[in-house]
């Protein structure tokens, strides 16, 4: 098991990253193709083929992200997102339900201000895995 691929999907749930989430699963899960991907979620092909690419690079490569996204990603669609969408404007904000920021990057704020709280939620989302086999 790789805590930073599982970390990494952790901070994009937390951060409410949904159409990630979503590109991922379908991809190492169902096996759909990036421009399929790219059409459902409404990006471009390059930004879903980014958006795999950073958790291969996160996870240590591409067989041990498939691995964990397989075993983990409905575990991780549990968990509740704490960034909520303050206001659309010329720039979308977020505001934290943690901490009570507001943030631009909602990634880079968990990443940045929460590496505790992903790290209790990998614990979480990993003790639910080895107990019982995710009964
Ligand atoms: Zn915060």
């Amino acid at each position: 098991m790789s805590l930073r691929a599982l970390g990494h999907l952790v901070a994009l749930m937390l951060a409410g990253e949904l159409a990630r989430l979503v590109a991922i699963r379908r991809y190492f899960v169902e096996n759909a193709s990036p421009s399929e991907i790219a059409y459902e979620v409404r990006r471009g092909k390059l930004t879903v083929r980014g958006w795999i690419q950073r958790l291969c690079e996160a996870g240590g490569g591409y067989h041990v992200a498939r691995y964990v996204v397989r075993r983990c990603v409905d575990r991780v669609y549990d968990l509740e997102p704490v960034l909520v969408v303050a206001s659309v404007g010329s720039r979308v904000e977020y505001r934290c339900l943690l901490c009570g920021g507001v943030a631009t990057r909602p990634v880079h704020h968990i990443l940045t201000y929460h590496r505790d709280y992903v790290a209790r939620c990998v614990q979480r989302v990993a003790d639910c895995l080895l107990n019982g086999r995710g009964a």
